[in-house]
């Protein structure tokens, strides 16, 4: 008798990966626990969310015996600098999610073709959300880390090239120029992510200023967090300003919040869920500065002195910036490929340029950026199936926004038009000591859950959307 093979599941909320033949021990479910096998009330460990959170990963992409040699891969040009990729590869510019998406969903539909992968950093496979709630549940920065770029690659019959930044594309001789070589594509995809907004930010200690966007800058954050209780002060009070303070202040460390809004989570909640966010972290003993922006940070003894466009000044140890997330877009945009907010891309992930795709943070879909895990991985599909010649878009919709602060879980969908609306357009389901459940009466669906009801998320949204 064959036994069925094990299965993964992902919580897209967090990013947490349910292995049913490694089973979740904390959750005291031993190896080989199937996903029917777990109860109902069973939690993720990562975020709380239920096993209906929980979504198929597609199973290991079936790798030819002997992975597909590239005719040029690898060799040596005409002026002595190496040459990668082929005429026949698919090339994969970043080793985010979206990067990796890509990667397995191609795989998925074709063993043979060869696959390049190449990123300006180390390329491990990681959940970006669990880098906001690692501290909380005891997780060093190398638990994180689910496998290496070698791994993974190996894994899905691929090459990784890490460490290795592009320069330059040149979509007329399907080539990418890197400090390592040329590399050639049939076909190219940009997963290029997205960095931090830069603020301006004055000072001798300016240049301190920590932005954590990615697994090298958050292990700098924990390296200077070590051991020690800290005063960190946060720039941004948006989803990721939010859920850095509540975890840093689980672990021990102080807070401070500098935000230009008058409110947490402005662009993404309605006034009142806000408050009532800001009075959890009060409990907790942040310590918000609102209506303000950081006009400098000096050194000042043994810590920092932060000084406010109002000219108020406090003692700080760290300044971790949360102010928001740019796409990366030139090297697109030199190359000659139409650039809006993002790369514009259309629902098959098109950009303007032949064989060229875009999808992740990087992407713009009718006017939007999709930089959740649930729409990029819906995104990838979309690539790998038009490759195939296969007909099935990305449906750009509001994503369900999961904002992981312990304090106070919420769950909201199309943040726009919750942040936008009046209180008068608000339906009150249930608003109880367990939390509260608003759904919007406009036309566009918009719903918010906070408490005991952010667990709902998944089925209010699928009863929106499917
Ligand atoms: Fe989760």
């Amino acid at each position: 008798m064959t036994e069925t093979p094990y299965h993964k599941w992902i919580c897209d909320a967090c990013g947490y990966i349910y292995d049913e033949a490694k089973g979740d021990a904390d959750g005291g479910l031993p190896p080989g626990t199937r996903y029917e096998d777990m109860p109902e009330d069973w939690q993720c460990p990562l975020c709380g969310l239920r096993k209906l959170d929980l979504r198929p990963l597609p199973d290991a992409p079936a790798v030819a015996a002997s992975p597909p040699a590239a005719p040029e891969s690898t060799a040596v040009d005409r002026h002595g600098g190496r040459r990668f990729g082929s005429a026949e590869h698919l090339v994969i510019v970043g080793a985010g999610i979206a990067g990796w998406s890509v990667a397995e969903a191609v795989r998925r539909r074709d063993p043979n073709l060869p696959i390049l992968l190449v990123t300006a950093c180390e390329g491990a496979v990681y959940a970006k959300p669990s880098l906001s709630t690692a501290l909380a549940h005891g997780r060093a920065p190398a638990d994180l880390v689910e496998a290496s770029a070698e791994q993974r690659a190996a894994e899905l019959g691929i090459e990784a090239l890490t460490r290795t930044r592009v320069i330059k594309i040149d979509p007329a001789k399907r080539r990418l120029i890197t400090a390592r070589g040329g590399i050639t594509y049939a076909r190219l995809v940009l997963a290029l992510g997205a960095r931090q907004r830069q603020l301006d930010v004055a000072g001798d200690a300016a240049a301190a200023v920590l932005r954590v966007n990615d697994l090298r800058s958050y292990r700098d954050l924990r390296q200077r967090l070590d051991g020690d209780r800290r005063h960190i002060t946060l720039l941004g009070a948006g989803l990721i300003g939010c859920e850095l303070a509540d975890d840093l202040c689980a672990a021990g460390h102080r807070v401070s919040i500098v935000d230009p809004n008058q409110r947490p989570l402005a662009a993404l909640l309605p006034a009142d869920i806000a408050e009532l966010l800001r009075a959890r972290f009060d409990a907790k003993g942040v310590e918000w500065r609102l209506g303000q922006t950081l006009a400098r940070v000096d050194h000042a003894d043994s810590a920092l002195r932060a000084t406010l466009a109002d000219g108020s000044t406090f003692a700080t140890d760290l300044v971790l910036s949360a102010a928001g997330l740019l796409p990366i877009t030139e090297p697109a945009a030199r190359a000659g490929i139409a650039v809006g907010h993002g790369i514009i891309a259309d629902r098959r992930l098109r950009t303007s340029l032949p064989d060229v795709y875009a999808l992740g943070d990087c992407a713009e879909v009718e006017g939007r950026c999709f930089s959740y895990i649930e729409p990029i991985r819906r995104q990838a599909e979309a690539i790998a199936a038009d490759m195939a010649g296969e007909h099935v878009p990305f449906q750009p919709r509001p994503p369900l926004v999961r904002v992981k602060t312990p304090s106070l879980p919420i769950s909201v969908c199309n943040g726009r038009v919750a942040a936008d609306a009046d209180p008068t357009d608000w339906r009150c389901v249930s608003d109880d000591a367990d939390g509260a459940r608003l759904e919007h009466t406009g036309t566009e669906p918009a719903f918010v859950l906070t408490g005991s009801y952010a667990r709902l998320g998944t089925e209010l949204y699928r009863s929106h959307f499917g």
